[in-house]
């Protein structure tokens, strides 16, 4: 198979949590199928390239979230990567500013619209595990397993709609706005709240990101027996 070259996107600010597990957990399996994969780490200092195969975005505080989107305003390859429908995933912060607007410290600020969503500040942080349910939409149409991360926000996401939930929330906040839902699925942006990180808890979601980025469905990647994995996620769905 071809190589993999995995975009890890301004970890020197959007890093909270150990987000930047997220592109390891890709590296790692797409390696256990042969495939060569590598991370390329994007700095403030650099330029964002657009070449990627898939890009991760992690969490962060509100005065990194800024910098973080001004930054992605300013050198756009994440929008020239999502133009020609490059798989992003983004979590938390990195989902916020992925959207329409935002806020930091009380101050609305701008995302670089990526997502039909905007996010306004919650009355109260949202902190604990949080499960969902996938719902399917576009193209996460192949998930059947059962979400799960660790949320901690402040942040209210409203979907507008060209935007979809990734899941319908079992347990937790998620977006908390509105109805009980969690994420956001847009093209071939998949967008969470849950760190943990994420693809380090939920390998189908992992799997479909490196299946999106190939040009396969995700029934097509050898499937990989980690029991360990198994006994977490167990652990992790029965609290
Ligand atoms: N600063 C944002 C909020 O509190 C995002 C936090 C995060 O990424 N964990 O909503």
């Amino acid at each position: 198979m071809r190589k993999l070259t995995i975009g890890l996107i301004l970890p020197d600010v959007l890093g909270t949590y150990g987000d930047d597990g997220n592109a390891l957990v890709l590296r790692q399996r797409a390696r256990m199928r042969g495939i060569d994969a590598s991370i390329r780490r994007v700095l403030l200092t650099d330029d964002i390239p657009a070449d990627c195969d898939i890009y991760t975005l992690g969490g962060g505080e509100d005065a990194a979230q800024v910098i973080a989107a001004t930054r992605l305003a300013a050198s756009p390859g994440l929008q020239a990567a999502a133009a020609a429908e490059r798989p992003i995933f983004a979590v938390c912060a990195g989902m916020q500013i992925l959207g329409r607007t935002f806020y930091a410290h009380g101050t609305e600020a701008q995302g670089i619209g990526l997502i039909d969503a905007t996010t306004e500040p919650l009355q109260t942080r949202a902190i604990g595990e949080v499960a969902a349910t996938p719902t399917r939409a576009g193209v996460t149409a192949e998930l059947d397993e059962p979400l799960t991360g660790f949320e901690n926000h402040m942040g209210k996401t409203a979907l507008g709609p060209d935007a979809q939930p990734l899941g319908k929330v079992t347990r937790g906040v998620g977006n908390g706005a509105g109805e009980a839902v969690e994420g956001v699925v847009q093209g071939n942006i998949i967008a969470t709240y849950m760190h943990g990180p994420a693809l380090a808890r939920n390998p189908q979601l992992a799997d479909l990101l490196i299946a999106r980025s190939l040009g396969v469905r995700l029934e097509e990647l050898p499937p990989l027996e980690i029991p360990v994995i198994d006994r977490l996620r167990m652990e992790r769905l029965s609290r």
